[in-house]
């Protein structure tokens, strides 16, 4: 059957990027099978401008009625001045929570041809795959209570609370084990329970769903821990599983292992696999419009989609090696640049990619 694809190219690089995952999916649409249909709307700023709303009704419909979206990047200082609930970025917010989006996947691969882009010595990152597991609708940033007040002397307190409840717990952990079974089936399970009463509860369902997957192994970390090992030996882990707020803060961690930006995929699912996927960077107004981005990072995003959404792992792997295969001939965007390495544009790495397809 054939899947429909919202493609939101939004701001910034984000055009440029997106339309060289697009020409990757074309040509295994053209050439290997695969039964997609694409269709395009503005996102972001773009959108404001044209429909002086940054989430228009018709690019909320088709993100809706869509099998799964593809998002460039939102966002740019010309609507910073914007109201809050205007600016590129509420946009993300809106379909986050309209598409129901509450597991974050992002992988750190770290590719062995890259290794000296990372700030920690080589033989400590060459070859990371790991894949971290982020609630994203839950804890700490959406629990009530929360505010100021104003206490008895006269001193003002903030207050936040971190909440999760069983269900919310046991559908993220369902995706985590699921990911692992597509992988190299070890879930490490984060959070803080030798302090926090959420973080118990978290540790005991996690537990409980793990039971469904006899082929993935758990094993629990506290959060301290974990930043520690991230930096110390990541290679340890495959895919770790953790809240919102935690995850917030590993996530941009292990993408820093990386050392570049513009490689990074990410999706976001439902608790039906639909998903929206995006490189986790920005819209880089800095070099918007030069056609210098690295487009790998959209490019993979889509080799997600296909992974995830789509069911098509195959058609995924080809994606992936065929980056691999680019690197491999020296082939670097600015960003990724190094001595003896060929530097090459948006669309010429692109098309390199479509070529080793
Ligand atoms: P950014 O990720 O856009 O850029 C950070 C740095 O990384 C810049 O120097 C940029 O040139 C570089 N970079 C990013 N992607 C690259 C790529 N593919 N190839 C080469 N270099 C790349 O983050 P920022 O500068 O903090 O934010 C810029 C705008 O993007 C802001 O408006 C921000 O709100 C928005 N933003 C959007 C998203 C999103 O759409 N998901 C995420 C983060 C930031």
């Amino acid at each position: 059957m054939t899947k429909k694809i919202a493609v939101l190219p939004g701001d910034g690089i984000g055009p440029e990027v997106t339309a060289e995952a697009v020409k990757v999916l074309e040509r295994l649409q053209r050439d290997f099978g695969l039964k997609i249909a694409l269709e395009t709307a503005p996102v972001g700023g773009a959108a404001y401008e044209a429909h002086k709303h940054p989430l228009p009704e018709a690019t909320l419909r088709l993100a809706k009625h869509a099998d799964a979206v593809l998002l460039g990047a939102v966002g740019g200082t010309r609507y910073d001045a914007l109201p809050r609930e205007l600016r590129p970025e509420k946009a993300l917010l809106g379909l986050r929570a309209e598409l129901q989006l509450f597991a974050n996947l992002r992988p750190a691969i770290l590719y062995p041809q890259l290794a000296s882009a990372s700030t920690l010595r080589p033989e400590v990152v060459a070859g990371l795959d790991l894949l971290i597991v982020r609630e994203l609708t839950g804890d700490i940033y959406f629990g009530e209570p929360r505010g100021l007040r104003t206490l008895a002397n006269g001193e003002r307190e903030g207050f936040n609370t971190m909440k999760y409840a069983e269900h919310e717990i046991e559908r993220v952990a369902r995706v985590a084990f699921a990911a692992a079974g597509k992988r190299r089936r070890q879930v490490c399970s984060v959070e803080k329970a030798n302090v926090l009463e959420t973080s118990g509860l978290w540790r005991e369902v996690v537990t409980r769903v793990a039971r469904d997957y006899a082929d993935v192994e758990l094993t629990h970390m506290y959060v301290d821990n974990a930043a520690m090992q991230l930096v110390r030996a990541p290679r340890q882990f495959d895919v770790m599983v953790t809240g919102n707020l935690f995850g917030d803060i590993l996530s941009d961690e292990a993408a820093m292992l990386t050392g570049s930006i513009g490689m990074l995929p990410s999706a976001s699912l439902d608790a039906r696999n639909k998903g929206m996927y995006e490189p986790i960077h920005g819209s880089a107004p800095d070099i918007a419009g030069r056609g210098v981005a690295n487009p790998l990072a959209t490019i993979l995003s889509a080799a997600m989609m296909l992974r995830y959404t789509l069911d098509e792992p195959l058609l995924a792997g080809r994606i992936e090696r065929a980056v691999s295969k680019v690197l491999d001939q020296g082939l670097r965007t600015a960003d990724i640049w190094t001595e003896g390495t060929s530097k090459v544009g948006t669309q010429q790495m692109g098309d390199a990619v479509v070529q080793a397809l």
